[in-house]
């Protein structure tokens, strides 16, 4: 069985087509709006790079959607940036 952490990594492929870590605009601490290419915008609310939840069709399922994997990316690049810390990321 898969863990969230996999799940979520699986969609990252996804997530990098749709624009990355740059799909995902910080909002407020841990939430993120993530906008898809036809313009539609979703919320992604970041619990940690375990646990993430977007209020997609998909997420509300607590399926990893890219949204969720594009919070991630931005989730790590926003640590890596304020921290420098790349020990941080595994
Ligand atoms: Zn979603």
């Amino acid at each position: 069985m898969m863990t969230y952490r996999e799940k979520i990594e699986s969609r990252l492929h996804a997530a990098q087509v749709n624009g990355g870590a740059a799909a995902a605009t910080p909002r407020d601490a841990g939430l993120y709006t993530v906008t898809g290419r036809a313009g539609d915008r979703y919320s992604v609310r970041v619990f940690g790079l375990e646990e993430m939840r977007c209020d997609c069709k998909a997420g509300q399922y607590g399926n990893p959607c890219w949204h969720a994997a594009a919070a991630f990316l931005r989730t790590i690049a926003d640590r890596t940036n304020s921290t420098n810390e790349r020990a941080t990321l595994r």
